[in-house]
C-alpha cells in the first residue's frame, strides 16, 4: 500500500519500504513506503492548503460528513476487522469490535457538532466580549501499533470535527487498516488533504512531523521513552502536545469482591489484545482473606484461554503483534525464572511447534507473589502475563498501587462504598473503574497522570485540545 497525501494513493519521495508481517505466521503481507521528511513536507503543504475551506464549514456540515464516513466503515467493518487481524494478531472478534468502535467515536463527535461554541461576556459598561473557539491549523497524529485504529478515532475525530486538518502516521507494524480507512473517509466526502498519511519510521517521518513549524499540536500515543523524545522536540518549539503513554494499572480484589466477575475482569483485563492494551491490568492485588478461592478460579480461567491465529473463530488470544514485543516478553520471563522472582503458576514460555509455525506466540502466563524491584512490577508489562501479589489490607492495596511511576487507570473491585472512596481519592491514576476494567467509550476524558502522560482524549473536552479561544471585545 501507499501513503495517502491529498486524497491520493502516492509513493514516497524516498527508495525505501517497510516489511508488513503477519504476525500470527511471520509472512510479509505487504509493505508500505518509508516515509522521509520530504514525504512529511509534502503532507502538510496539503493539509495547509486544504484548511480554509473545511475551517469555513460550519461544525454541522463536518458533523453529517463524519456521520456518513462512519456510516461507510460500519458497512464494511468485516473485511477492515479482517485486515486488522492478520496486521496486528489479535482476535477477528475483537478487531471487528475495534473497527466498530472507530465508527462509535466519529458519531459521538458528529453528535456533538450541533452543540452551541462560544461564550458571550457582558462588561456592564465597558462593553462586551464574544469568546469564539477556532481550530488549531494542520495538526499531527503519532499512532502505536497496539490499537491502530480506535486510537486513530480518538484523534482524528476530535481534530476533524474542531475543524483542523491533519497530517497522521501510523505505526510500521499495523499501518494497514488506517490506510484503508482514510481511503474510506474520502469515498464518503472527506476532501482531499484534510486527512494525510505518512507512513515510516519514527525517527524519521514522526520527527519530521513533531519538528515541522506549520504542525500546530502533535497528539501522540505510544511508550513513555519515545513520548518524553517527542515532548523535548515539541517543547523547544513551543508546540503543544497531547501525550498518552504507557501504563501499570493496578487491579485490586478486596474480600467483599464477587469473586466471579472479578476474575472475568481480571481475565479480559490482562488478555485482551495479548495484553497489548496501554490501561491492560499489569498488576493485580487481591486480598488475603479471598485469595486463595480467587487464585484458583483464575489459574483454571487462564489455562483454559485457547492461543492461535486470531482468523480461527474459537481461538481467545493471538500473537504478540512484532518480534521485538516477542523477545522483550522472553527475555522478561527468562530472568522472572532465572532469578526466582516469583512463582509461575502457569505458562511464562514462547509457544512453539505445530500449530504456531513462526508466529509470536506467548503462553498466556500467571505469576503470584512477585519478589520487589521485579520488572513485572516496576515496568510496563505489554504481553499476556498477570502478576499477582495477595495483601493484607486497603492501606497496603493503596500504596503498592501508588508504587509505579505510571497512572494511567486502575480498578477496585467491591461492594463497599468507602472503599471506593479511599481508592478514588488516594489512587494516582487518571481513571478509577469499581467493578470494571479496561472499558474506555468516547463520552469519558481519556488520560494518564504521573508519567503515563499529558492531556485527555474522548468526551467533549477533546475538542477544547484541539481549538483556541480567540476573544472579540465590543467596545461600543
Ligand atoms: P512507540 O513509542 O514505539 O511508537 C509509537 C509511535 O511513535 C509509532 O508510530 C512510532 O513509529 C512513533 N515513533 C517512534 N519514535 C518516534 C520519534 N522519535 N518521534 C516521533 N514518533 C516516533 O510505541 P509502541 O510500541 O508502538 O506502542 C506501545 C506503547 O504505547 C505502550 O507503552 C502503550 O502503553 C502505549 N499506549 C498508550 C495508550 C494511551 O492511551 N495511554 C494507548 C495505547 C498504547
Amino acid at each position: 500500500m501507499h501513503m495517502r497525501i491529498n486524497g491520493a494513493e502516492v509513493p514516497s519521495a524516498g527508495a525505501g519500504w517497510k516489511d508488513v508481517k503477519n504476525p500470527a505466521t511471520g509472512e510479509t503481507i505487504d509493505r508500505v513506503p518509508d516515509g522521509t521528511p520530504e514525504d512529511v513536507k509534502n503532507a502538510v503543504e496539503s493539509a495547509e492548503s486544504a484548511f480554509p475551506k473545511w475551517s469555513g464549514k460550519t461544525g454541522r456540515e463536518r458533523g453529517l460528513l463524519l456521520f456518513h464516513a462512519a456510516a461507510q466503515v460500519r458497512d464494511r467493518h468485516k473485511e477492515l476487522g479482517r485486515l486488522l487481524t492478520i496486521e496486528q494478531g489479535k482476535p477477528l472478534r475483537e478487531a471487528i469490535d475495534e473497527v466498530r468502535g472507530f465508527c462509535n467515536v466519529l458519531e459521538f463527535y458528529a453528535g456533538l457538532s450541533s452543540q452551541p461554541a462560544g461564550e458571550a461576556i457582558h462588561l456592564g459598561s465597558q462593553g462586551d466580549c464574544m469568546v469564539f473557539h477556532e481550530p488549531l491549523g494542520v495538526c499531527g497524529a503519532i499512532i502505536p501499533w497496539n490499537m491502530p485504529v480506535i486510537i486513530m478515532g480518538w484523534k482524528v475525530a476530535p481534530a476533524l470535527l474542531a475543524g483542523n486538518t491533519i497530517v497522521m502516521k501510523p505505526s510500521s507494524t499495523a499501518p494497514l487498516t488506517a490506510l484503508s480507512i482514510s481511503a474510506i473517509l474520502e469515498e464518503a466526502g472527506l476532501p482531499p488533504g484534510v486527512l494525510n498519511i505518512v507512513t515510516g519510521s519514527g525517527g524519521s517521518a514522526g520527527e519530521a512531523i513533531v519538528t515541522h513549524p506549520s504542525v500546530q499540536k502533535v497528539s501522540f500515543t505510544g511508550s513513555c521513552a519515545t513520548g518524553c523524545r517527542v515532548r523535548e522536540l515539541a517543547g523547544s518549539r513551543n508546540k503543544e502536545v497531547i501525550l498518552e503513554l504507557g501504563g501499570s494499572d493496578a487491579m485490586i480484589v478486596m474480600n467483599d469482591a464477587d469473586i466471579r466477575k472479578a476474575v472475568d475482569g481480571a481475565i479480559r483485563g490482562r488478555f485482551y489484545n495479548a495484553g497489548q492494551t496501554c490501561t491492560a491490568v499489569k498488576r493485580l492485588f487481591v486480598h488475603r482473606d479471598s485469595a486463595e478461592s480467587f487464585i484458583s478460579l483464575l489459574k483454571v480461567r487462564v489455562e483454559s484461554l485457547k492461543v492461535g491465529n486470531g482468523l480461527d473463530p474459537k481461538v481467545d488470544m493471538g500473537p504478540v503483534n512484532n518480534r521485538q514485543q516477542y523477545d522483550t516478553l522472553s527475555e522478561i520471563m527468562r530472568s522472572v525464572k532465572e532469578n526466582r522472582e516469583g512463582t509461575i503458576l502457569t505458562g511464562g514460555s514462547p509457544l512453539k511447534g505445530d500449530g504456531y509455525n513462526n508466529g509470536y506466540f506467548f503462553e498466556p502466563t500467571l505469576v503470584r507473589d512477585v519478589a520487589e524491584g521485579s520488572a513485572l512490577l516496576t515496568g510496563e508489562i505489554f504481553g499476556p502475563v498477570l502478576p499477582l501479589m495477595v495483601i493484607p489490607d486497603l492501606d497496603a492495596a493503596i500504596r503498592e498501587a501508588n508504587r509505579s511511576p505510571y497512572g494511567l487507570g486502575a480498578s477496585i473491585w467491591t461492594n463497599d462504598l468507602a472503599t471506593v472512596k479511599r481508592v478514588y481519592h488516594e489512587v494516582h491514576a487518571g481513571i478509577i473503574w469499581v467493578n470494571r476494567h479496561l472499558t474506555v467509550p468516547p463520552e469519558i476524558p481519556f488520560g494518564g497522570t504521573k508519567e503515563s502522560g499529558i492531556g485527555r482524549e474522548n468526551g467533549y473536552r477533546a475538542l477544547q485540545e484541539y481549538s483556541r479561544t480567540k476573544t472579540l471585545f465590543l467596545g461600543w
